[in-house]
């Protein structure tokens, strides 16, 4: 399976890192190895010295498709979570200036945190999703599905003009603003509509 994320998805974000807003979804993958176990810590990678949480919304997709057409994006998914884009900002603003490949500062093991998954019918609607991120319980991510510059079915459409999605890929939709560093004993906890679905520990 893979993970597929979207980077500059919400307009705050893109001014926060001061990043030009692109004319269509920026994607990127994570391999499987970079999901960090349920119930394990957070390892500050040693090649870093400016980990950012990224808290998204998670897509997980239920069926093989190719060439979705939007109208059709919501029977490919079947559930929703909240996790982490775990990225190694340093590292990423080197690469991002010498125009290299991110992978190295956002797949390293235990980049990607993924949430409980709730089935999708357990929501009216997925135009106003909300989701927090608290980190030593306040408030430092909020973020809603209706600020998205490219909406879920959009996303999906798009992701599979070139990837193939299969059942079981799960999709970062993109972070909101106020990314921020962790530091050993941070403790985080994410939450989609009041519901917390992941918590973790940092450490250094
Ligand atoms: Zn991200």
């Amino acid at each position: 399976m893979k993970l597929i994320c979207i980077g500059r998805n919400y307009t705050a974000h893109i001014e926060e890192l001061q990043n030009e807003r692109p004319e269509e979804p920026l994607l990127f993958i994570k391999p499987d190895s970079a999901i960090l176990p349920r119930e394990q810590d957070f390892y500050i990678p040693e090649f870093s010295d400016d980990v950012h949480y990224e808290a998204e919304l998670l897509v997980r997709i239920c069926k093989v498709g190719k060439h979705i057409d939007p109208r059709f994006a919501p029977t490919y998914y079947d559930a929703f979570s909240v996790g982490i884009d775990f990225t190694a900002r340093d590292l990423q603003s080197r690469l991002k200036e010498k125009g290299l490949p991110w992978e190295k500062a956002k797949g390293f093991d235990g980049a990607a945190v993924i949430g409980e998954w709730v089935p999708k019918e357990q929501f009216a609607g997925r135009e106003h999703l909300n989701f927090v991120l608290e980190k030593n319980g306040e408030q430092v991510q909020r973020g809603d599905t209706s600020l998205m510059l490219w909406k879920i079915d959009e996303l999906i459409a798009y992701i599979s003009t070139f990837f193939t999605l299969k059942k079981g890929d799960i999709i970062f939709t993109g972070t909101p603003e106020g990314v921020g560093r962790v530091a050993p004993n941070d403790y985080l906890v994410g939450y989609l509509e009041g519901k917390p679905l992941f918590s973790l520990n940092v450490k250094g």
